[in-house]
């Protein structure tokens, strides 16, 4: 029996599929229709999950419309239902993802597309085991201007590097308290908390998994639940990339590794260094890293995070145990020799990421490519290759790259191009509080 049939109090549900922004797109549904989606799932145009968040002229929309915005089909993942504790009545959560109407998977959802990663490598006899790392910000912005909380225990707001502070966590432990239950209720293996190093921001870790389907939705529902959490407890949950200009941004760092059939991690080789099937790993994230960029940072706000001595990468390189570099290898006993991929921002979509993150490193694994030396010291002061440094270069490189085309269908490329144009037309005409305002609580 499923949450929902255990649950005969609950009313109504909502079922949810990621579009392209992460953004959770759905409907409120009567709980009497729960046995019918889940037997045949429902409908949706295709378009919704391609479109722009902002609204943005439709007419600007050649690709929908080309097509006569057909419907879609939108079938439950594996997951089924849970509970949605930010919610004052008792509701179940169906995700679904989309497919053709004759049961073809969708080339244009981001699910689905890291479903074609996650066979590729299980085509190569590989399984990949992953881990999300998110930073979030707890933010007042009741009067129209980004706060930080006031502690609810003194009354006081707070300043200073908060890293590892156990004054600011406990200072919103009720809060915290209600996170770790609702997280165990809704199956996120959330680990660690902790304060990060601006006033208000945190960090969550999520358990890792063998199955990265199951580590991207436990990302997603993640952000679903602390935004939903946050709004119940009087402030805004966000994961936009970068909130304040003094202060350091959000990140979600992914971590992983590769099994192969015998279940050993190929990233070990016994040593401190990790094996050749490492090396290849970073190789290839190293070379899509140009490409990918759009991905781990798909928002204007997102290029104000990627700047030096702020703890996220600026440069195109990978190190041991060094958190200025784009690509860390954590210090770790053998058998989690695992790769830490550092670019991506709290406000990515966590299916799109890992897709990336997982399809570059088969690619360079598959071309046993050879990375260049690692960096040591200071990645801001060794004039290593840039990053792409603005939304419209990083749509560039992402539309061109031949490591992107070799990881996504070429339908979920042209969409995501068409819609971060769109965007990039659209903010510009926002100035900066309206900027701040459409990402605090969307992304
Ligand atoms: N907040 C940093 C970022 O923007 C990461 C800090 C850390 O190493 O955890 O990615
Ligand atoms: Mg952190
Ligand atoms: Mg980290």
């Amino acid at each position: 029996m499923d949450w929902l049939h255990e649950h005969p109090d609950v009313k109504t549900i909502r079922i949810a599929a990621a579009d392209l922004n992460g953004v959770a797109r759905g409907k409120r549904v009567p709980a009497r229709f729960a046995d019918k989606i889940l037997t045949e799932g429902t409908k949706f145009p295709f378009s919704v999950l391609n479109m722009d968040i902002w609204g943005e002229d439709i007419e600007d929309s050649p690709l929908v419309f080309q097509a006569g915005d057909p419907d879609g089909l939108l079938l439950p993942t594996e997951r089924g239902f849970m509970p949605m504790p930010w919610l004052e009545a008792p509701t179940g959560l169906l995700p679904i993802w989309m497919f053709h109407l004759d049961g073809r998977p969708y080339e244009g959802d981001p699910r689905q597309a890291l479903a074609r990663v996650v066979e590729r490598y299980k085509a190569a006899g590989l399984t990949p085991v992953v881990a999300t790392e998110l930073e979030f910000f707890l933010i007042d912005d009741s009067g129209g201007q980004l706060r930080v909380p006031p502690s609810p225990r003194s009354g006081k707001r707070r300043t200073g590097a908060e890293t590892l502070s156990l004054r600011a966590l406990d200072a919103f432990d009720r809060f915290f308290t209600a996170l770790y239950d609702a997280c165990e209720a809704m199956d996120i293996p959330a680990d660690t908390a902790i304060s990060e190093a601006a006033p208000g921001q945190f960090e969550i870790n999520l358990m890792h998994q063998a199955d990265p389907l199951k580590a991207a939705d436990d990302a997603w529902l993640f952000k679903l639940l602390v935004k939903g959490l946050a709004r119940r407890y009087g402030f805004a949950g966000s994961f936009m990339a970068k909130p304040y200009e003094a202060w350091n941004g959000s990140g979600m760092h992914m971590h992983f590794s590769v099994l192969d059939e015998q279940g050993r991690n190929v990233f070990d080789n016994g040593g401190e260094e990790g094996s050749e099937a490492l090396r290849h790993a970073v190789a290839g994230c190293l070379a899509a890293m140009p490409g990918s960029t759009l991905l781990f940072a798909p928002h204007e706000n997102s290029y104000d995070r990627l700047v030096p001595n702020a703890h996220a990468p600026t440069g195109i390189g990978w190190a041991y145990e060094n958190r200025t570099s784009a690509i860390r290898i954590p210090s770790s006993g053998p058998k989690a020799r695992r790769i830490e991929h550092r670019v991506a921002g709290g406000d990515v979509n966590p299916y799109l990421t890992v897709a990336a993150v997982l399809g570059a490193a088969l690619n360079g694994i598959e071309d046993k490519a050879e990375p260049p030396p690692p960096i040591q010291g200071n990645a801001y002061e060794l004039g290593l290759e840039q990053l792409p440094g603005s939304w419209g270069a990083a749509i560039d490189a992402f539309e061109t790259s031949p490591q992107i085309k070799r990881i996504f269908p070429a339908h979920l490329i042209e969409n995501f191009v068409m819609t971060k144009r769109q965007e990039l037309h659209y903010m510009a005409e926002l100035s900066d509080e309206e900027t701040v305002e459409l990402y605090l609580d969307t992304v």
